[in-house]
C-alpha cells in the first residue's frame, strides 16, 4: 500500500450496487452514478454536510460533484433546509398558483435580466425542450443548430452528434429516438465560425434556433474562444434565427447573471436547471416578452406540467439565490478555489495533461493537447483519468467519476481541504 493512502471499504456499496440492479437499469437513476467508465462500485451515499459527503460504508469525501452543479453553497445549508422544512408544514404540491412562483420568477428576472418573462418547469430536459418548442413556433420555422459535444439533457430531438463523415446528417444517439425526430437537427462544431456559417448559408431561411451551452461543461470543460459567443449572436440575428443558450450549468455558476453576464453577451431564450432549484427539481426557460408571449396559455406554444413551480422546490431554488445575490465576493472566492486546484495539476503534470477552468468549473484532460474542442476533449486518455479518479477517490476526494464531466467547487469547500486536494493531485502526477 502505496504512502498516504485510506483504505475505504465500499463494501455496503456493493452489496446495495447489486440490490439496485435488479430492479433498476443498471442500478442507478442516471447513468454516470452507475461508475462505468471508471470501472469501480458507485459509493452509495447517505448524508452530505457542507463540502463532505458520506457513504453508507462511513467514509467521509470532499465533494467535487456537487451534485452535477446544484450544490454551489454546499449541501444542506442550514438557511435552505430551514426554509424547506417550514414549507413543507404547508403542504407538498397545490397544482394551483403560489406567491413563491412570482418571487422566484421575479428573482430570475432580476439577476437574468435577458429572461424578462420565465416559465418554471421540473428539469433541464424540461427547460430546453420548452426553449426550442418556443423558438420554433416563433419563427414559424423548424430546424435548430446544435454542436457537437453540448449536452441539453436527453429530449429526443437533441440527442444527436454528427457522424464524422457528414456534420449535416444528423443521426440519432440513443437507440429508440426515430431519425426522423433529429432530421431537423444541424450540428456544428463548438469553436468553429466556419462549420455554423456553413449550415447557415445551406439552409437561410429555416433555422428556427442556435442552441449552445456559453462555456461548455458537458464534454469536460471547454472554454468559448473570443469572440465566438458574439459571432453566434451576430450570425443569428443576420438570419432571423434565435440564439438560445443553455444555462443550465453555468447560470448562477460563472456568475449571478451565468455566463451571459460574464461575456457580456445576452441570447433571446436561456434555460436554467442545477442551481435554480437549489438541490431539488426545478428548470426555467425565458427570454423577452414578444417571443415568451408565445407560451400557452397566452400563445399557442403547449407546455405544462403538474410540479412545475411547486412551492417546496420553488423555496429550496428562492433561498439559494437569495444567498448568492447578499454575498457579492462568493463568485470571487468560488474562482479563487477552482484556480488553486486548477493550478496544483496543471504544474504537477507539467504538460502531460491539460487543465481548463473557468469560474467554479474545471477539468483535466488526459492529453498534450490544448482542449478547445469536441476533437481536442476526446483526444484524452480516458483510462488514465479512470486512474487518476481512482488514486483520489481512494483518499477521500470525490470527482466526476467520468472524464467529459466538470469538477465543481462549491462556497464550503474550505481552504484545508482545497489543500488537501492539491497535494493528493500532486502526488498523483508525481508519483
Ligand atoms: C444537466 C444539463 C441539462 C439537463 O438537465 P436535467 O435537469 O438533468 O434534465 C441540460 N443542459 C445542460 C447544459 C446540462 O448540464
Amino acid at each position: 500500500m502505496d504512502k498516504g493512502r485510506e483504505s475505504l471499504t465500499d463494501v455496503r456499496s456493493k452489496e446495495l450496487f447489486e440490490a439496485a440492479k435488479r430492479h433498476i437499469p443498471g442500478g442507478v437513476n442516471s447513468p454516470v452514478r452507475a461508475f462505468g467508465s471508471v470501472g469501480r462500485t458507485p459509493r452509495f451515499i447517505a448524508s452530505a454536510k457542507g463540502d463532505r459527503i458520506t457513504d453508507v460504508d462511513g467514509n467521509e469525501m470532499i465533494d467535487y460533484v456537487c451534485s452535477w452543479g446544484p450544490g454551489i453553497l454546499g449541501h444542506a445549508h442550514p438557511r435552505v433546509i430551514e426554509k424547506v422544512k417550514e414549507a413543507c408544514g404547508y403542504g407538498l404540491t397545490y397544482g394551483a398558483p403560489t406567491e413563491k412562483e412570482v418571487c422566484l420568477a421575479k428573482l430570475i428576472s432580476e439577476l437574468v435580466p435577458s429572461m424578462e418573462v420565465n416559465r418554471l418547469v421540473s428539469s433541464g430536459t424540461e427547460a430546453v425542450m420548452s426553449a426550442i418548442r418556443t423558438a420554433r413556433g416563433y419563427t414559424k420555422r423548424d430546424k435548430i443548430i446544435k454542436f457537437k459535444g453540448c449536452y441539453h439533457g436527453h429530449w429526443d430531438g437533441l440527442l444527436v452528434k454528427a457522424g464524422s463523415a457528414a456534420l449535416t446528417t444528423s443521426v440519432p444517439d440513443s437507440a429508440g429516438v426515430p431519425a426522423d425526430y433529429t432530421k431537423h437537427t444541424l450540428v456544428a462544431l463548438y469553436n468553429n465560425k466556419e462549420s455554423v456559417e456553413k449550415l447557415f448559408h445551406e439552409n437561410p431561411k429555416d433555422i428556427a434556433a442556435v442552441i449552445v451551452e456559453p462555456v461548455a461543461a458537458n464534454m469536460g470543460v471547454v472554454l468559448p474562444e473570443p469572440g465566438f459567443l458574439g459571432f453566434l449572436r451576430e450570425i443569428t440575428r443576420e438570419y432571423g434565427a434565435l440564439l438560445i443558450f443553455d444555462e443550465v450549468i453555468t447560470g448562477f455558476r460563472l456568475a449571478l447573471g451565468g455566463a451571459q453576464e460574464y461575456f457580456g453577451i445576452l441570447p433571446d431564450l436561456t434555460t436554467l436547471g442545477k442551481i435554480v432549484g437549489g438541490g431539488m427539481p426545478i428548470g426555467a426557460y425565458g427570454g423577452r416578452r414578444e417571443i415568451m408571449r408565445m407560451v400557452s396559455p397566452d400563445g399557442p406554444v403547449y407546455q405544462a406540467g403538474t410540479l412545475s413551480g411547486n412551492p417546496i422546490a420553488t423555496t429550496a431554488g428562492i433561498e439559494t439565490l437569495l444567498i448568492l445575490k447578499e454575498d457579492p465576493l462568493i463568485y470571487k472566492r468560488l474562482e479563487k478555489k477552482a484556480e488553486r486546484i486548477a493550478e496544483a495539476a496543471r504544474e504537477a503534470a507539467g504538460g502531460k495533461a491539460c487543465v481548463n477552468q473557468i469560474g467554479s468549473l474545471l477539468s483535466v484532460f488526459f492529453t498534450e493537447r490544448e482542449v478547445k474542442d469536441y476533437e481536442g476533449a476526446v483526444s484524452s486518455d480516458t483510462a488514465r483519468y479512470a486512474e487518476y479518479f481512482g488514486y483520489l477517490l481512494e483518499r477521500g476526494i470525490y470527482t466526476a467519476p467520468a472524464q467529459f464531466e466538470a469538477m465543481f467547487l462549491s462556497d464550503a469547500h474550505t481552504d484545508e481541504d482545497i489543500e488537501k486536494t492539491c497535494r493528493a493531485i500532486r502526488q498523483y502526477f508525481t508519483s
